[in-house]
């Protein structure tokens, strides 16, 4: 029988991949001549403006009239900007903020689906030097106000319906939020203190011209979880394009006449950096599809619109493979050229089932907020073991560590080691600060690695195996879960006591959310006291981080500390050892 890297070489019908051989590929890169290849003039220049970079520079050359985005509305509306109108109508955006008095530096938040005036926003707010945070709509009003509030957002870009829904009743809340730009999509009257975006980009005609930019400016601000304490906010500056760039090139082989569709929502850092920055820095034509999952829409996406690289998540695929092969066959997709996907483990199952749907496999890739870009990849030229993460990006020296008592960190250099997978600092779209929280971001650095919190293991060949993550995070579709959030919305609510809160394994959605609750005293438990928990930590969190599952018990495991024992409570539900328990507290 053929093995699987046979399989996967079928005759190349296209032009060579951009990474030919990754040994020879890491030997003559450097991020200097990235810089160089993202665009000559930037040689030796100290300062450059993403935004810029991403659509200006195309406004004028040959690909001003070339497609930038193909928006698909939910409902069948279909909406394209060339490069040109792109980069005019972010100019616009800059103008508008200039006009409101808002200045470099200053936080502005992108609160809406991935609908054009998400596009256009982010690409103008970077114009005018400011801090940019999109955030998932999907997310209730508190995880909004307090990232708003961490944030320090002075600008919303919001739309009516949301406004109303999740932050009207927040405002008060957010003292420096000062200006809320809505786009409009109701016939009622604009909600008090809230401004019209549309009007205001059609007053905005006077040409906007960018400011000098430092390139080590903070840019982007996009907060992911943490087990404990508040949301971090990760701080990313304008040079990480460079890695965005170099990296879509390597590890997506994005090529100047690809469409493209990433189907990450900006709200998570891939949806930014390869769904905006990438694929328009390298000129080439993305998708944006405003709707939710949906597989049988997915497949006439590919199809229709002739994509031919495609960056995707594992429980998408996982939801598509449920349909069968034959959902996918049905659809005649002959551009499609290269499949990726990140964000969790991908099954060695779904990079098969690429091959048997689509005649590809799906390349997985690694990174995380922090990163900023792809740091580990299965590449185009190189065969795949199915289950492995890859190698590591020309440029990005991976290894894997042991953390020591004294903060310092020692490399394991016998393969096939578990250990914390560990990243030498110094690559571009590497994080500059958790936002106000110095301490915190110097304890994710030993000397020159950075550590990733990640368990991996390397293999003799130098592939990289995905093993678990050593905190209590959880990967709910690709979302990244703090337990501690979720608690504490559930605390808020007159009859919890107590919650404790867990990633449970799914073969769908990675791991869902499952909470443990106590009652305070003089509450009975009851199915209705549990749905109407499970209802109140969806309208206060959002569906993507609520619980789905919530168990009322009548106590939590603690160690003797007070910390809630999250691996005894998983480790009980799982039915796996208990592990060491010394420091349990005595029931
Ligand atoms: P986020 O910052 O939300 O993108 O989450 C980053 C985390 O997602 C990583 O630290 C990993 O735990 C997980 N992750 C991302 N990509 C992969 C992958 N390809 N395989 C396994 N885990 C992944």
């Amino acid at each position: 029988m053929a093995s699987f890297a046979e399989i996967i070489h079928k005759p190349e019908t296209v032009r060579p991949p951009n990474l030919e051989d990754h040994r020879l590929a890491c030997a003559a890169f450097s991020w200097a001549h990235a810089r160089h290849a993202l665009d000559e003039s930037l040689e030796g220049k100290a300062g450059f403006n993403m935004a810029t970079l991403a659509v200006d520079r195309h406004a004028h050359g040959p690909r001003a009239a070339k497609l930038a985005l193909r928006w698909l509305g939910k409902s069948g509306a279909r909406r394209d900007l060339v490069y040109a109108e792109l980069a005019h109508l972010s100019s616009r955006f800059a103008r508008v903020l200039e006009d409101l008095g808002v200045n470099a530096g200053e936080h502005v938040f992108l609160l809406c689906g991935r609908l054009p005036e998400l596009y256009v926003s982010l690409l103008g707010a970077l114009k005018r030097e400011c801090v940019v945070t999109p955030l998932f709509s999907a997310f209730g009003p508190e995880p909004i106000a307090t990232r708003l509030s961490l944030g320090h957002g002075r600008v919303l870009v919001t739309t009516t319906s949301l406004y109303r829904r999740k932050v009207q009743a927040m405002r008060a809340r957010l003292s420096e939020l000062q200006h809320v730009l809505l786009i409009t999509d109701d016939d009622g009257p604009l909600p008090p203190d809230t401004l019209d975006l549309r009007s205001l980009l059609d007053a905005a005609f006077t040409p906007y011209s960018v400011p000098p930019t430092d390139a080590q400016a903070p840019a982007l601000l996009h907060f992911t979880s943490g087990t404990t304490g508040q949301p971090k906010g990760v701080m990313h500056v304008h040079e990480a394009i460079v890695a965005h760039v170099a990296t879509a090139r390597m590890a997506l082989d994005l090529q100047d006449d690809d469409v493209y569709w990433c189907t990450a929502d900006p709200g998570w850092v891939t949806g930014t950096s390869y769904g905006i920055l990438a694929p328009l820095a390298l000129g080439v034509t993305m998708i944006v599809d405003e709707a939710d999952f949906d597989a049988e829409r997915w497949y006439t996406i590919l199809e229709e619109q002739r994509v031919s690289v495609w960056y995707t998540a594992p429980t998408a695929v996982r939801m598509m493979m449920r349909s069968g092969t034959s959902a996918a066959r049905a659809h005649h997709c002959p551009c499609l050229r290269f499949i990726a996907s990140v964000g969790e483990p991908l099954n060695p199952q779904a990079v098969r089932w690429g091959l048997e749907a689509f005649g590809l496999p799906i390349h997985d890739n690694w990174w995380q907020t922090e990163t900023g870009g792809i740091m580990i990849a299965n590449f185009r030229s190189m065969d795949i073991k199915p289950g492995s993460m890859g190698k590591p990006l020309p440029g990005i020296t991976a290894a894997i560590v042991e953390r020591l008592a004294d903060g310092s960190a020692r490399e394991i250099q016998q393969s096939d080691t578990e250990g914390e997978l560990a990243l030498r600092r110094g690559w571009p779209s590497m994080f500059r600060a958790y936002m106000g929280e110095d301490e915190r971001y110097r304890k994710c650095f030993a000397g020159d690695w950075y550590l990733t919190g990640d368990r991996a293991r390397r293999d003799a060949d130098g592939y990289y195996w995905f093993v678990g993550r050593i905190d209590d995070m959880i990967k709910s579709s690709g979302h990244l879960i703090g337990p501690f959030e979720v608690e504490s919305a559930l605390m808020e609510h007159p009859a919890v006591l107590e919650a404790g809160v867990i990633g449970k394994p799914d073969p769908l959605v990675g791991e869902l959310v499952k909470a443990f609750v106590v009652l305070r005293p003089g509450t009975k438990a009851s199915e209705d006291v549990r749905r109407d928990l499970l209802g109140f930590a969806r309208k206060r969190l959002g569906a993507a981080v609520a619980p789905k599952e919530l168990e009322l018990v009548d106590m939590l495991p603690r160690t003797r500390s007070g910390k809630i024992l999250r691996r005894l409570l998983r480790a009980r539900e799982l039915g796996l050892p208990e592990g060491d328990i010394s420091t349990l507290e005595a029931a």
